[in-house]
């Protein structure tokens, strides 16, 4: 793997309406644009992108042509880039040599590649709490979903129960790493060793994991893993899929067309084994280099992002514990280590009003709903005693601010003050 070099600006040199606040200078710039003084708290939709990505999309831009088809040099460039992207992916989520990187256009697409890839006759077992990308994609008399469970070991043990029961045959395991409704980390190990004693196999939807913290899935013993590109501070577009190659290379083309056919005659078709069986069709190949270059950033940043990260959410969660009436969801316990993503609803006030009130009068950006879970924050708001029936959405990352959380945490008690 390459490694990045990563400029260390100044605050002040990317957003000079914002003061510069101590925890803020990470060296692991983004592209803030004409967003000057613009707080967006909601990474765990997309997160803005990075400088670095910023700088290796432009440099690609004037060899942008064709890949894998053409002769000329400009495909070549592009080729390599494109099939070099692959390493990057397999060493960023620690997978194993031999697992395929199929590119995607982002989690949602790489679950759905997966579940149309089940060899016949598959049992799956899924937490009702996934995000619907990761719920909705499995279908039939052999999917199992299993109900919120309250505590990480009752999670362990349910899915133990689940996988006890399911018919001989293939087995996978829906598993996140990270809720995108509390933030809190699913206890992964653990349910990757019961499911690989229950003679599962494993797939982790690492959409909203990825860009907090390293993902391991040659360690952890789990066989495929989904992520996007948008929510680890690349431009839309791109995404993958990484695990196994032996149930991809059996299954049906996700797509039917060229690039994924070895050879077509007047009777038949055959299809190529590897990734480009699933890749018919020109590739994303500007979104797929923008990816890599946001995996080799973070992949040597570590350490950084985790730390302003954490030091920031113990700020937000303080802060917002302040704000009366405020109830926070968890699905496991307040205490549950967890990712910058908060949720949470304040009685006696409307959601939607929340949200349009931060961005319209203090220029935050956050989200309200259900957060494409909706059977989860559903669950979650009547656990937590509130009759609301959406909840608003704070989730932090490289792009923010000590003064960011500030501005919200003040905005709230503002707008608590002002009655419903
Ligand atoms: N899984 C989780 C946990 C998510 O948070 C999201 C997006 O919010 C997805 C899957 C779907 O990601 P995408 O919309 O990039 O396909």
């Amino acid at each position: 793997m390459t490694s990045a070099v990563v400029r260390i600006p100044k605050q002040s040199a990317v957003d000079s309406r914002v003061p510069a606040v101590a925890g803020n200078e990470l060296n692991v710039p983004l592209v803030t644009g004409e967003s000057v003084g613009y707080a967006n708290l909601d990474h765990g939709a997309s997160a803005p992108c990075l400088d670095s990505v910023r700088t290796a999309v432009d440099q690609l831009l004037p060899w942008y042509a064709s890949v894998h088809r053409g002769a000329g040099f400009a495909s070549q460039v592009c080729t390599r880039v494109y099939e070099g992207a692959r390493d990057v992916l397999r060493d960023f989520v620690g997978a194993r040599r031999t697992d395929s990187v199929v590119f995607t256009r982002n989690t949602t697409d790489a679950l759905n590649l997966l579940a149309g890839a089940l060899p016949r006759g598959t049992s799956v077992v899924v937490f009702d709490t996934e995000h619907h990308a990761a719920l909705l994609p499995w279908t039939g008399p052999r999917v199992r979903r299993i109900e919120a469970p309250a505590t990480p070991a009752d999670a362990v043990a349910a899915l133990d129960a689940a996988l006890a029961e399911c018919p001989e045959g293939p087995r996978l395991a829906v598993i996140t790493g990270a809720s995108n409704v509390t933030g809190e980390l699913w206890p992964v190990a653990e349910l990757a060793r019961v499911a690989r004693r229950r003679g599962a196999r494993t797939v982790l939807d690492a959409a909203q994991l990825a860009p907090h913290r390293p993902v391991r899935i040659a360690e952890l013993d789990i066989d495929y893993v989904a992520i996007s590109g948008h929510k680890l501070y690349a431009p839309f577009g791109a995404g993958a899929l990484i695990g196994r190659a032996d149930w991809l290379n059996a299954a049906d083309p996700y797509l039917a067309g060229g690039g994924a056919t070895r050879k077509v005659n007047e009777r038949a078709v055959s299809w190529n084994t590897g990734e480009e069986r699933h890749e018919a069709g020109s590739p994303n190949t500007v979104g797929v280099h923008a990816l890599a270059k946001a995996c080799e950033t973070l992949s040597v940043n570590w350490v950084n992002v985790v730390e302003h990260e954490e030091a920031l959410l113990r700020r937000l969660r303080a802060g917002l514990r302040e704000v009366p009436g405020l109830r926070e969801l968890c699905l496991f316990d307040a205490d549950r280590e967890r990712v910058g993503v908060v949720s949470f609803s304040i009685d006696g006030q409307d959601p939607g009003l929340i949200a349009a009130a931060l961005s319209a009068e203090h220029g935050i950006g956050v989200r309200d709903g259900l957060f494409c879970a909706h059977l989860a924050t559903k669950r979650l708001l009547s656990r937590a005693g509130s009759d609301a029936e959406r909840a608003v959405r704070v989730s932090i990352g490289l792009g923010t601010t000590a003064e960011h959380v500030d501005r919200l945490v003040n905005a709230l008690h503002e707008l608590v003050a002002e009655g419903p």
